[in-house]
């Protein structure tokens, strides 16, 4: 091994990760962690949640303190971004003009909003239009949450209706315009998509589905949205608007440099890029999952952290396969949702709990598989029910929906096969 260092790129739960990890793993050369925004590695998930609710500090959103990345040896170049790659010469350019030679580089670039399109946009800059990603855009939606103003939050996923629930909560007056035909179309079933519409509004959110924003109506000064205008003919007021309608993943850096890139740098079970060099984890990249046999690329923090475990442990020449189970979770009001496994394909939707006490799951099935889970206040289903997707179990539908059986009891055993009838057996 030469004396150049590790070199990460990009500082989000990925990026920090594998630096620690690689560390540990047994990485003795140099770590340098470069990150082109300029605060100590954060969490992401509170920037939606906790906060911008302002119910969290801004040192306690911090994902290691500057100390431990100085005792493992983590040089942290903060506030650079890299701007091309040379593979043959293996190094990596700064925007501040500096060149630095790698001897393994990582790519955990993450991603970034998904923006309206120009045509809604107009030409100008606006100062109360915001997307979500950053601390710094946390920090601006933040000093723009006034009691009494009105939000339009474009977009019903996961961010948006999380942005519709604290700022309801501190008292503005908020409206979700979604596309869909109803909010979190994407990602779950009607009946938990309903259940959550009508938390929102019974909390006093406005939900307006089958909307697409077409333009904004500006003030006289021509920076400041004073209204959102839909392609149905609507148009809502508005002091502030946010939109949360996806992400866009960091792969300019890879594909210029060459790297396979589909919709985020493509990756083996073992985080390898199409170049042996060079590794790449987290929102970035894109793999085949052995689970659900196709590619797919992930956007949360279990993830960022195991596919950079096994970054780390690959730079250190062990084996650790990476194929988690998808997990994900959302906070709105009292609701802990813990989502497990991706629900595409599914033909039936069975349910487990109770709806008006605000704690059930719902399993989403294809035959009898277990293809995923939403589970709603229901952190013992959710454990089990990790389990189940991550086996592909086979289980009787009316099983799952038996409240008298245990969820455990459905668990294929270990060493065995699903058994699919087992009345068969006997
Ligand atoms: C508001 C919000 C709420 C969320 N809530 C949840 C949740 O509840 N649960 C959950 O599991 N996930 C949640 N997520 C998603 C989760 O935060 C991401 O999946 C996770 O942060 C991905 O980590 P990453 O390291 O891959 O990418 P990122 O966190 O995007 O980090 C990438 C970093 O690389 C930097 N970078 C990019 N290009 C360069 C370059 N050329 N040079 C230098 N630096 C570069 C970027 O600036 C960024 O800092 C949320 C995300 C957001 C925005």
């Amino acid at each position: 091994m030469s004396n150049n260092p590790l070199i990460i790129v990009g500082a989000g739960h990925a990026g920090v990760e594998v630096s620690v990890a690689a560390r540990e793993a047994g990485w003795n050369g140099e770590i340098v962690l470069i990150s082109e925004e300029k605060h100590l590695p954060y969490h992401r998930p509170p920037l939606s949640k906790s906060y911008l609710a302002g119910e969290t500090a801004v040192d306690t959103v911090v994902l290691k303190p500057a100390s431990i990345y100085e005792r493992a040896g983590i040089r942290l170049l903060l506030g650079n971004r890299v701007e091309s790659i040379d593979r043959a010469a293996r190094n990596v350019a700064l925007s501040g003009g500096s060149e630095l030679r790698y001897e393994r580089l990582v790519l955990a670039t993450g991603g970034r909003p998904r923006t309206l399109p120009i045509s809604v946009l107009g030409a100008g800059q606006v100062r109360n239009l915001h997307y979500l990603r950053t601390l710094d855009d946390a920090n601006r939606i933040k000093s723009q949450l006034i009691p009494g103003r009105r939000m339009v939050v474009v977009g019903g996923g996961y961010v948006g209706l999380e942005l519709a629930a604290l700022a309801v909560k501190a008292g503005l007056m908020v409206t979700v315009l979604e596309a869909a035909e109803r909010v979190l179309a994407r990602v779950t079933a009607q009946v938990v998509g309903d259940f959550y519409a009508k938390v929102h509004r019974a909390a006093g959110v406005t939900i307006e589905t089958s909307q697409q924003v077409e333009g904004f109506e500006l003030d006289s000064s021509g920076a400041n949205i004073v209204a959102v205008r839909c392609s149905s003919g609507d148009l809502f007021p508005a002091d502030l608007v946010v939109a949360g309608i996806g992400l866009v993943p960091n792969t300019e850096l890879a594909s210029a440099a060459g790297l396979t890139v589909a919709d985020g740098v493509l990756v083996d079970e073992f985080a390898r890029t199409s170049d042996p060099a060079i590794y790449a984890t987290g929102d970035c990249t894109r793999y085949f999952s052995q689970l659900y046999q196709r590619s797919i690329r992930l956007e949360s923090v279990p993830n960022a952290l195991e596919q950079a475990r096994t970054v780390a442990a690959s730079l250190c020449g062990k084996q650790r396969r990476y194929d988690s189970v998808p997990w994900f979770w959302s906070d709105q009001y009292d609701l802990k949702l813990k989502m497990v496994g991706l629900s595409s394909g599914y033909d039936q939707v069975i349910l487990r709990g109770d709806l008006s006490e605000r704690s059930f799951s719902a399993f989403y099935l294809r035959g009898r598989r277990v293809l995923a889970a939403d589970t709603v206040n229901r952190a013992p289903d959710f454990l089990v029910a990790k389990q189940l997707v991550g086996a592909a179990a086979e289980v009787d539908p009316s099983d799952l929906a038996n409240p008298a059986i245990s969820l455990r009891d459905l668990l294929p055993s270990p060493g065995r096969p699903p058994v699919q009838q087992p009345s068969v057996a006997r």
